[in-house]
C-alpha cells in the first residue's frame, strides 16, 4: 500500500522562540528549522510499516516555501521514495492544508495518510481531523501503536486515563503521538541517495485550492515574566506560606 506523509518544516524544537518587536508573531530569519518532531515520527512508523512488507511506496509532501525541499530531502534520507512540495510563501492555516493535501490525496490514491497529531509551531492539533472530515476517511489520532492487516489498521491511541484501540478500514487517517516510536537518524549514505530521489515541486495555485486565511492574528505577546521565588528554611515555613501568602492549602 502506499503511504503519503504530510511533513511541517517548523522552527527548531532547541531554539528558545523570539516574538517580534511589533508583536505580530515569531522571529522565523536565520532561526534554524528543522521538521516537526511529530513528522519525524510519522515518517518513521512509515519507513517500520515499509520495513515489515506493508507498505510500498512513502511520499512525502509538505506546504510550505522553497526552503520546506530542505526538510523533505531529510524525510527522503530517513527513507520516503518520494517527495511532493506544494509551494507557497504565505503561512496556511490547518483548514488550508488539510485542502492542499486533499487534492494530493486524490491524485495519489495512498492507502494511509499519516501526520504529526500537532505542529509545534502552531499548537493547532487540526490538520488530521480535517483531513480526515474532508475525504470522508476514518481517522485515528494521538497513535501509539499502529498495526495494518486485511484492508484494515488497528490504531492504540493515547487517551486520558488510559489507551484506546480503534479499528478502522483503509483508506485511513492516522496522527502520531510522542511515544509511537523513536525515530532514527539519517544515516550519510543515506542523505547522499536521498539526494537523487525524486522531488516534485508545484505551486498551491495550480491545485485550485481556497486556503485564503480565515483566521486573523490579533497579538502575539511572550507569557508574563515569572516572578522570583523565595527560599523557606523549614516545612513548618513553607506551610505557613502556602496557607497564609499564596493561600493555595
Ligand atoms: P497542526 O494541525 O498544524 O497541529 O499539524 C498537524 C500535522 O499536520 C503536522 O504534524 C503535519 O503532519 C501536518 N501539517 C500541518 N501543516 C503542514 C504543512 N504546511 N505541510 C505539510 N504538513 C502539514
Amino acid at each position: 500500500m502506499k503511504i503519503l506523509v504530510a511533513i511541517k518544516r517548523v522552527i527548531d524544537a532547541n531554539v528558545k522562540v523570539r516574538v517580534k518587536g511589533d508583536n505580530t508573531g515569531v522571529e522565523t530569519a536565520n532561526v534554524k528549522m528543522s521538521m516537526n518532531p511529530f513528522c519525524e515520527i510519522a515518517v518513521e512508523e512509515a519507513v517500520r510499516l515499509k520495513e515489515q512488507g506493508v507498505a510500498s511506496e512513502i511520499v512525502a509532501v509538505s506546504i510550505g516555501n522553497q526552503q520546506c525541499q530542505e526538510t523533505l530531502r531529510t524525510a527522503l534520507a530517513l527513507g520516503a521514495d518520494r517527495a511532493i512540495l506544494v509551494k507557497t510563501d504565505d503561512d496556511v492555516e490547518p483548514l488550508g492544508v488539510a485542502k492542499v493535501l486533499k487534492s494530493i490525496v486524490e491524485k495519489e490514491e495512498p492507502q494511509m495518510v499519516l501526520l504529526g497529531k500537532q505542529s509545534i509551531d502552531g499548537d493547532n492539533n487540526q490538520t488530521g481531523q480535517m483531513l480526515g472530515a474532508l475525504l470522508g476517511w476514518g481517522q485515528g489520532t494521538f497513535a501509539s501503536k499502529v498495526e495494518v492487516a486485511d484492508g484494515k489498521t488497528q490504531v492504540t491511541r493515547e487517551i486520558d486515563g488510559g489507551l484506546q484501540t480503534v479499528e478502522l478500514s483503509l483508506p485511513a487517517i492516522v496522527t502520531t503521538d510522542l511515544r509511537l516510536n523513536e525515530p532514527r537518524f539519517a544515516s550519510l549514505p543515506n542523505i547522499m541517495k536521498a539526494k537523487r530521489k525524486p522531488l516534485d515541486e508545484m505551486a498551491i495555485a495550480d491545485l485550485g485550492v481556497d486556503v485564503a486565511p480565515r483566521i486573523e492574528t490579533l497579538k502575539v505577546e511572550n507569557p508574563p515574566a515569572r516572578k522570583e521565588g523565595v527560599k523557606v528554611e523549614s516545612v513548618a515555613e513553607l506551610v505557613n506560606k502556602l496557607k497564609n501568602e499564596a493561600k493555595v492549602i
